[in-house]
């Protein structure tokens, strides 16, 4: 099934939101003719630059182009709305960034176009591109055919070599205004003929940190909920107003040291859609409230290990937001606590920190001006973390380090006692909820009812659910029957705060096991788990290690 964001793909480049300044330019090069043939799309990840190189693309072979807007309407606009541009050529540069991939590219530029008057070559990722790579396509670059044009996109131009960015209309991307993306949000939500509450507009653009493809996302895992009125309180079952629950259990388990697990889990949080670069800040709302605490109980991090942990965290946030892969910042950032280093993490010689300062203004010189000053301007929200940063700085009080080497072996006592403690309860995949007054006859017996029934009758239960209370099946449904221990059926739920809801509430949890009984003809009790199964998970904990040492160069060595 196609996407939302598919779906309502703008069709023209007064549909993108939030770019005017660059779509408004790129229009009025299609209407007058005066076209460059090499353009750098630059910018965050998700605020469109795809989206705008395909109208471009559409655009310049469009066979009745209105003031530069493609018409959508003729044979080229259709095929190319269809998806079926024989002439718009994207290549994944991560992926395919060695010479050969690129002599093989050049190799087809030299063809005329198939169907269309004009060839537009879309490299994503640009900056993955090697050295020798960009160098066989220079010359290309220099003496394109008038038929060829070359859009490379990418969230690190900085990266590209000087003599490419030179040859190269520069277009700086911009995360979306709040304002523009309430107005997609309701635009999209209007389209699908969903009701959807101010408050919920607000949700979602707030954890979408001005990217508009994370804002489709979030509405699009609504809209599958088949709600035709979207309330906030229906939101909150798929949104939460905020992460403090899997940000605690993040930091539990770097207090933990336990490396892999924590990992795992942040690659788990990318794969459930948490934004990543907002989730930060609910780690740092995390440290902060642990930093308070520790006042009257000793914390798994000692107060200096806490401040460290927050710099730490705002530093890995910048990261993000430049465009450095916000999982890879997050377990960077894991890395480092849950190895206890966070002493030794201060230096700016951590591998992400080359990118700080590198924004266009102190790196503008060897490239051709941006189309206006609008574009150039650093986006506020990056100002306002460094500020808030400097605070947290002079907040920290010196005096909190300069502690008594006494102190210290006593703090790191404790400190090994609670992450020995933490190690033995944690079950970081998955962990079993059960409460003392639920019909808990034997649940290591065998199974009184059959796993597959369960789960083909599931449906039914969750309709005989519907009946009494018509929030939980939201959560039922992208919840699975996991096993029959006994007469206890143990569901999976995808959320921490799912599985509180349903079984950690005595009247929700009452509800479901009474549907069960309806359905089923047993009497049943009703358990749940969270996370992934153990098999997926070990397959991607071996994926993250192979990224990891990728992204190091190192090799897995079999021992
Ligand atoms: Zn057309």
């Amino acid at each position: 099934m196609p996407s939302l964001s598919q779906i309502h793909r703008p069709k023209t480049f007064a549909d993108v939101t939030g770019q005017g300044h660059v779509t408004e330019t790129l229009r009025k090069e299609v209407a007058t003719g005066t076209l460059g043939h090499a353009f750098l799309f630059c910018g965050p990840r998700g605020v469109g630059k795809t989206t705008t190189a395909r109208i471009f693309a559409k655009a310049l072979n469009c066979e009745n182009p209105k003031d530069g807007e493609p018409c959508n309407a003729c044979q080229a606009c259709v095929a190319a709305n269809e998806g079926r541009q024989l002439d718009l050529i994207e290549q994944d540069a991560a992926t395919h960034n060695g010479v050969d991939d690129m002599r093989e590219l050049i190799e087809h530029v030299r063809f005329a176009p198939l169907g269309g008057k004009r060839k537009v070559y879309v490299l994503d990722e640009a900056h993955m591109l090697t050295g020798s790579a960009w160098n066989a396509l220079l010359k290309t670059l220099e003496e394109p055919p008038p038929y060829a044009f070359f859009i490379f996109a990418t969230t690190e131009w900085h990266k590209i070599p000087a003599t490419i960015v030179s040859r190269c209309q520069r277009f700086e991307f911009k995360r979306i205004p709040d304002a523009e993306l309430s107005e997609r949000v309701r635009f999209i939500a209007k389209a699908e003929g969903m009701k959807i509450d101010d408050d919920v507009v607000r949700l979602i653009v707030s954890r979408s940190d001005g990217c508009v493809r994370d804002a489709e996302t979030l509405l699009g895992q609504l809209a599958s909920l088949g709600a035709k009125e979207l309330t906030l309180e229906t939101a909150s079952l798929v949104i939460p107003q905020g992460y403090g629950e899997l940000a605690a259990r993040l930091i539990d388990l770097w207090a933990s040291r336990d490396h892999a697990a924590s990992l795992r889990e942040a690659q788990r949080l990318a794969d459930d859609g948490i934004p990543l670069v907002p989730f930060f800040d609910d780690l740092v709302a995390e440290v902060r409230r642990r930093l308070v605490a520790s006042a009257d109980a000793p914390q798994a991090f000692t107060p200096g290990e806490l401040n460290d942990l927050a710099l730490l965290l705002f530093e890995r946030r910048k990261d993000a937001k430049v465009g450095v892969d916000a999982l890879f910042a997050l377990q960077l950032a894991g890395t480092i606590a849950a190895n206890g280093l966070l002493r030794h993490s201060r230096s700016p010689s951590v591998i992400l920190s080359e990118t700080k300062d590198l924004t266009p203004e102190t790196k503008g010189d060897s490239s051709p001006p941006a189309q206006n000053d609008k574009a150039r301007e650093v986006p506020k929200a990056q100002e306002k973390t460094k500020e808030s940063s400097s605070e947290y700085q002079i907040a920290s009080s010196e005096g909190q380090r300069a502690k008594s080497r006494e102190q210290q072996v006593k703090e790191n006592q404790e400190l090994s006692v609670v992450a020995s403690e933490a190690k033995q309860s944690q079950t970081p995949v998955a962990e079993i909820a059960s409460s003392p007054e639920a019909p808990r006859n034997d649940n290591a017996g065998s199974p009184t009812v059959d796993l597959n029934i369960v789960r083909m009758k599931w449906q039914a239960v969750i309709r005989a659910v519907d009946e009494v209370n018509h929030s939980l099946p939201f959560i039922l449904k992208i919840s699975r029957p996991e096993d029959v221990r006994g007469s206890t059926v143990i569901l999976r739920f995808q959320y921490a705060f799912h599985l509180d809801k349903i079984v950690g509430d005595p009247k929700n949890r009452h509800i479901v096991e009474q549907s069960m009984e309806k359905v089923l003809g047993e009497r049943l009790a009703l358990e749940g788990v969270v996370g992934e199964d153990a098999a997926r998970a070990e397959a991607r904990s071996q994926d993250i290690v192979s990224n990891i040492l990728k992204a190091f160069g190192g090799n897995v060595v079999e021992s």
